[in-house]
């Protein structure tokens, strides 16, 4: 068996959206399909994965180093032991022959995305859906039936009051959601606060409200709004800085005693690895959220996780960026914290299987062989598209 070809295209997002940091016009994303020579129902199995949102297409990695190594690697270098299957930890390897150390955003999405890809293709090929595939591989077996998830939105788009906020919130937690992340930082402080009171006021509970100031702040507003938002006792406070500004983020987290979050702008083990050597996070309370597809890849998550075990963060504590059905299998097959959701927001790219099921604050694995994009029909047509 062999992969045959590699495909990707640039998707637009076409979102209007906007957070602290930046709006999403321009926003791009890469959908790939790995065609394989394996026959099921019919046709050739092919896997397929997108770079998540946030960060933009990176088809010309993809198309000049990533996607030619695959393709002209002897097909035996790329299979697992037995022969019988794609082995992705091969793949990733063959993908970084002749890269540098270090450096990592210049490749990481087109690794991890391609490696997603593949990993969806593997399970495919076993009949298996992915997370019972990671379980077996990486959780002794223990698959989760349902994983915790909450809403990221709250985004400031023009015209929009508290008042409407209000009916957003209220939107989301008719749907069976219990915990929602609005964004802060695109606003004045006292504003800011306003949203939030307004937010409460609809979910109730400081625990089922966390904020994401998308790593916008500069040392004075960081600290500023560490003490406005203190009294909240927030599930948790996004990105107050940079996560490259170990300094600032140890002094956040000294004067802020409730959780904080970050880590969806790491892509690297090392990254993550001196993010909480020297970050000041706390193991107990804190969250990490690097985005799977952006930062290598599921082989390279297993390993910031050993890393993470190593210094005494649990895997509970992860909730990786990035509302999308890749993400959903993979906190199942991992048993890590929880997933984040996007209902309605970012076109084809957000959500799960059309037919998933939210209860309570959390959804339900799906049941089909690989990732499943197949029964998420928007986004699948754009995937179908690469491979005929
Ligand atoms: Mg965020």
């Amino acid at each position: 068996m062999r992969i045959t070809d590699i495909r990707e295209t640039s998707v637009a997002l076409k979102s209007s959206l906007r957070n602290a940091a930046f709006d999403f016009s321009e926003m791009t994303t890469s959908v790939v399909a790995v065609i394989t020579d394996v026959v099921r129902e019919g046709g050739p199995v092919a896997g397929f994965a997108f770079n998540s949102t946030g960060r933009y297409a990176c088809g010309a990695q993809m198309r000049e180093r990533f996607i030619p190594r695959i393709v002209k690697a002897p097909p035996e270098t790329l299979l697992n032991g037995r022969g019988d299957n794609l082995d992705p930890e091969k793949v990733l390897a063959c993908m970084m022959q002749r890269e540098k150390p270090g450096g990592h955003t210049e490749r990481s999405v087109a690794i991890g995305t391609i490696e997603v890809a593949v990993w969806d293709a593997v399970a495919k090929i076993a009949g298996k859906p992915l997370y019972r595939v990671l379980a077996e591989k990486y959780n002794r077996g223990r698959a989760a039936k349902r994983v915790p998830c909450y809403v990221g939105g709250g985004w400031y788009e023009p015209g929009k009051g508290v008042g409407d906020l209000q009916d957003e919130i209220r939107a989301r937690l008719d749907l069976g959601y219990t915990t929602m992340k609005i964004k802060v930082g695109g606003a004045t402080i006292p504003q800011d606060m306003k949203r939030i009171e307004a937010s409460l006021k609809v979910v109730r509970s400081g625990n089922r409200l966390a904020v994401d100031a998308n790593a916008a702040f500069d040392r004075a507003r960081a600290l500023a709004y560490a003490k406005a938002l203190a009294p909240y006792e927030l599930r948790w406070f996004e990105e107050p800085c940079d996560p490259l500004d170990y300094a600032l983020l140890a002094d956040v987290a000294h004067d802020y005693e409730a959780s904080l979050a970050t880590g969806e702008n790491l892509f690297s083990t090392q990254d993550v690895q001196n993010l909480v050597g020297y970050g000041g996070l706390r193991a107990d309370r804190d969250i990490l959220q690097m985005d799977v597809p952006q930062s290598y890849g599921i082989v390279q998550l297993s390993r910031t996780l050993a890393m993470l075990e190593r210094r005494g963060w649990g895997r509970k504590s992860v909730f990786p960026h990035g509302g999308n059905q890749m993400t959903l299998h993979i906190v199942g097959g991992f048993g890590l914290g929880g997933c984040e959701a996007y209902p309605g927001v970012f076109g084809p790219f957000a959500g799960f299987a059309d037919d998933a099921r939210v209860e309570n604050g959390t959804i339900n694995l799906p049941d089909r062989p690989g990732i499943g994009f197949e029964a998420q029909n928007a986004l699948y047509a754009v995937m179908r598209a690469l491979i005929n």
